[in-house]
């Protein structure tokens, strides 16, 4: 199929009627001994419009770091988000694609020089500020840089503060904005980031008032800030909405930016990929380590575990559950006792501990678990510690996602239409073929920072 060829290098499944559940064994069967991850194409798309549904005024700018996978960045690029790069590598990745620089965002605070220089040579010239340093670094090498400040406003709840590190303090404000002008710098918008995974909507209305806060400060020293830029932070697994986050920033929006002529974007990561890949392990060894009665203790060693995929358990404070598929699932219909059951990854070390305790049925060496929502901060951060190879990837779409070909021929924003405008049930993506007749994303691909 020309899709296929032309742009999945990693090879592509299309799922006609069976759910990506249904195709779970084949991959079982063809991944032999190592783990495999399924990455659904089609629900990425969908959280892009659903996205574009319930906040039309803020553009997503794909925090890239969260998952660089090619495939995910070629479909994103194809859709016509922005993209928030970290790096100079981020930043060369996203061009090569053939991503407008008016697309791109350096969304970090603390930048190496030759990484400010790099920027500068790609035509990337939006950049986050949250430090005097960063002034004087931006003024040596890129002067005309349009230059956010990243505002500190951190929710209570979230999965990973960055506060802690990031983000200028109130008191902070007034003396930066001070030397970006006594320095002759450009001063375009305001940043934040409430914390990544975070479980208050409500933090970004204050967190727009406070940048309003600073446009009017900005305004006084006689800058016109356009840009603000709402940040991450946004849920991305399955089960979780954003309709409180859009409900909290539209209305902000509405009271404190009613002008269009201020640009909002956001930087999401979590939310674009969580949901869409989900990771199959396999059981190569275990062992039974205590027997009392009818309680067996067991111990499972997977193909897979903290320096590979699952290394969000200590870098991104994830907490994977397993679901048990194949042999092991077919027993526990038949209510075959569960037991306590700790979970290892394949490597020599102990830190290397999955799970610490779960009820499972017995699993046998070569049983399977699936592990939903690894689409976060998992790739990016593996090792091969070992010698063990991170997860083969494999691609699945579900059949009525075909629009994706129409996206890989650059006809990306009017595809999307071609999407369902329902919430995928499930981890299926499995759309009713309704046809939505509005146009979703603007025809022009530029951002215009
Ligand atoms: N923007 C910046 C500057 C970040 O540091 C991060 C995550 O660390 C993100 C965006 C993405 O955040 P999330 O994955 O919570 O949406």
């Amino acid at each position: 199929m020309r899709l296929e060829t032309k742009f999945f290098e990693e090879g592509l499944r299309i799922l006609h009627d069976e759910s990506v559940d249904d195709v779970v064994s084949e991959y079982m069967d063809s991944a032999q001994d190592e783990s495999v991850m399924l990455f659904n194409i089609g629900d990425m798309v969908q959280k892009v419009k659903n996205w574009k549904l319930k906040m039309p005024r803020v553009k997503p700018f794909y925090a890239v770091k969260c998952n660089p996978n090619p495939t995910v960045l070629k479909v994103l690029a194809a859709l016509g988000t922005g993209f928030d790069c970290a790096s100079k590598a981020e930043m060369r990745n996203i061009v090569d694609l053939g991503v407008n620089p008016s697309r791109i965002i350096y969304a970090h605070t603390v930048k190496p020089k030759s990484h400010i220089k790099e920027a500068a040579a790609l035509g990337i010239n939006t950049m986050t500020f949250d430090n005097e340093s960063e002034l004087y670094k931006v003024k040596s090498v890129f002067p005309t840089a349009r230059l956010v400040l990243r505002i500190r406003c951190d929710a209570k709840d979230s999965q990973c503060n960055l506060g802690m590190k990031f983000g200028a303090n109130p008191e902070e404000i007034e003396p930066l904005l001070a030397t970006v002008k006594a320095l002759g710098l450009n001063f375009v918008g305001v940043s934040f980031h409430v914390g990544s995974g975070c479980r208050e909507p409500h933090i970004y209305y204050e967190a727009i008032q406070r940048a309003r806060d600073v446009f009017d400060l900005a305004n006084s020293l006689g800058y016109s800030p356009y840009l603000l830029d709402v940040g991450g932070g946004f849920p991305g697994n399955l089960g979780t909405s954003i309709d409180e986050y859009a409900k909290y920033i539209n209305r902000a929006l509405q009271e404190f930016f009613p002008d269009d002529d201020v640009h909002v974007i956001a930087e999401p990561g979590r939310y674009i990929v969580a949901s869409a890949f989900s990771l199959l392990t396999s059981v190569t060894a275990k062992r039974e380590v205590e027997k009392k009665d009818q309680r067996k203790k067991m111990m499972y060693y997977l193909n897979d575990g903290v320096y590979g995929s699952f290394n969000g358990i200590l870098f991104d404070h994830q907490t994977p559950k397993p679901i048990v598929i194949g042999n092991a699932l077919d027993e526990k219909k038949k209510n075959i006792p569960l037991f306590e059951s700790q979970i290892w990854g394949p490597t020599c070390d102990s830190v290397d501990e999955v799970i610490k305790t779960e009820m499972l049925p017995e699993l046998n060496v070569g049983e399977w678990l699936l592990w939903r929502d690894m689409g976060a901060y998992t790739l990016p951060s593996m090792t091969t510690f070992n010698g063990f190879p991170g997860p083969n990837i494999h691609l699945v779409v579900p059949y009525h996602t075909l629009l994706l070909e129409d996206i890989l021929n650059d006809k990306g924003q009017a595809a999307l239409d071609k999407c369902s405008p329902l919430e995928p049930k499930g981890n299926q993506c499995d759309y009713p073929k309704i046809p939505s007749t509005r146009n979703l994303f603007e025809k022009d691909q530029d951002c215009h920072l």
